[in-house]
């Protein structure tokens, strides 16, 4: 069995859990099982599954707090939230804090099952390195480098080709701090008329674009008085 198929359940009702349990591992997954939040934020980060669902309404720290912490902590696994009529899930809400799709209780293990499959046939898509592929994974949204465009949810945002060319270079330089200068060159070339203001600007747009908040960014940070730096 191969680690990609390591799926992580949080989900606190044993009537839902255990026949679900039984339902993945018949489906050939390898299951990790966390009744609650907290146990299971620790599980997502530690074990680095594949694939996540998540129970909103949970003993303790709560579904949103726990997908909320999962994408600050940089874990990039899809998940999947289970949620049930009259729990108030916010589906545009969910898709912001990160969330990669739902089902709401009672589904079919059937339904679930191909859901987590087209998820994970997406990610298996998406190879680090641009070189190597033309679509990458940022956070809940997929950089798609040949179509001029990224996909958030159900939404797709136009990029232009100037905001195309400062990802590539932030994401081949993924974790590192540039300066504004460095992007200048890098991106616009040395000797073009244009400003560090520039870099500020195309940096604004872009964060509009991609994060699930521009105004607290979690993948385009700042990092204050030196520049910038992508975190996937
Ligand atoms: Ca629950």
């Amino acid at each position: 069995m191969t680690p990609e198929r390591t799926v992580l359940l949080i989900e606190d009702e044993p009537s839902i859990r255990l026949p679900l349990v039984d339902d993945l591992r018949e489906a050939g997954y390898r299951v990790l099982v966390a009744p609650d939040g907290e146990r299971g934020l620790a599980l997502a980060l530690s074990e680095d599954p594949a694939l996540v669902l998540l129970d909103l309404m949970l003993p303790g720290r709560d579904g949103f707090s726990v997908l909320r912490a999962l994408r600050a902590d940089r874990c990039t696994a899809p998940v999947i939230v289970l949620t049930a009529r009259g729990e108030g899930f916010d589906r545009i809400q969910g898709l912001e804090l990160g969330a990669d799709d739902y089902v709401v209780k009672p589904f079919l293990a059937r339904e679930l099952l191909l859901r987590m499959e087209a998820l994970l046939a997406r990610v298996r898509g998406d190879v680090p390195g641009l070189a190597a592929g033309t679509s990458v994974r940022i956070g809940a949204a997929t950089v798609d480098f040949a179509g001029y465009r990224l996909e958030r949810g159900n939404e797709t945002i136009p990029l232009s080709r100037r905001e195309l060319e400062l990802l590539r270079y932030l994401l081949d330089r993924e974790g590192q701090v540039l300066s504004r200068e460095a992007l200048l060159d890098g991106v616009w070339g040395r000797g073009v008329d244009v400003t560090p203001r520039t870099v500020d600007q195309h940096m604004l747009k872009l964060r509009k674009k991609l994060e699930p908040d521009p105004d607290a960014p979690v993948h385009l940070r700042t990092v204050r008085g030196v520049g910038y730096t992508l975190v996937r």
